[in-house]
């Protein structure tokens, strides 16, 4: 789960990357899905974008950062464990948590940049995050860890894991994003971290027990 972050952090510097940009960007990547970077090895996982899901606008405009980003850091929402493995649910999903961070934590948008389902599906989280991680150079700054936000990707996997493990699914969908991320972003992967690494916090629970069994899959197919 995310903590607040100051909101003049968020504002400084800002570049609205709407909805229909993120679309565009998709749009051009799926056509050229089968033509990978040399070099590539890791086949880019189906993503939702913030409309697919029905993703609200930011209530003001999201910030570029203009570097690439150095980590990954891994959350649960804390979210109830649901046993509904649709992809409906998890489209639902999102849209809770963007309620949450906009609604009652007051923040421009979804805190964090992308989102794993217990099934594994995974969406968009903060608008352009998407877009950043397919070009990757930059990243959108989010609200998801203090101190981080302007250098790691931050994903939130649904449910709470502080005394039981994770839905296999969700387990696998979260090595392919975060070998995905590594590779578009240059990130090693010894550099995937949990939240109470950085902040006072039992996120993710038990999954942050898993972190050495985490790189190491991803190191696997990153090669
Ligand atoms: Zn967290």
């Amino acid at each position: 789960m995310s903590v607040p972050v100051p909101r003049r952090a968020v504002l400084r510097g800002a570049v609205l990357l709407g909805a229909a940009a993120g679309v565009t960007a998709l749009g051009q990547f799926t056509a050229d899905r089968g033509a990978r970077a040399v070099g590539s090895r890791v086949d880019q996982p189906v993503i939702a974008n913030c409309a697919t899901w029905g993703a609200r606008p930011p209530s003001s405009a999201v910030t570029v950062v203009q570097n690439r980003p150095n980590k990954i850091i891994i959350h649960h929402t804390a979210f109830p464990n649901s046993t509904d493995y649709s992809l409906a649910h998890a489209y639902q999903n999102s849209r809770d948590i963007q309620n949450l961070h906009m609604d009652t934590n007051g923040w421009i948008d979804s805190g964090q940049h992308f989102t794993n389902s217990r099934a594994g599906y995974l969406t968009e989280g903060r608008h352009g995050s998407l877009y950043a991680l397919l070009h990757g150079q930059t990243m959108v700054q989010g609200a998801h860890c203090v101190g981080q936000n302007s250098q790691a990707i931050g994903i939130e996997n649904e449910g709470i894991y502080l005394d039981v493990q994770p839905p296999q699914a969700l387990w696998d969908s979260l090595v392919t994003f975060c070998a995905f991320t590594c590779q578009q972003y240059a990130i090693p992967a010894t550099e995937i971290y949990g939240h109470k690494d950085f902040n006072s916090t039992q996120c993710p629970g038990l999954l942050h027990d898993r972190l050495p069994e985490l790189r190491s899959a991803v190191a696997a197919r990153l090669g």
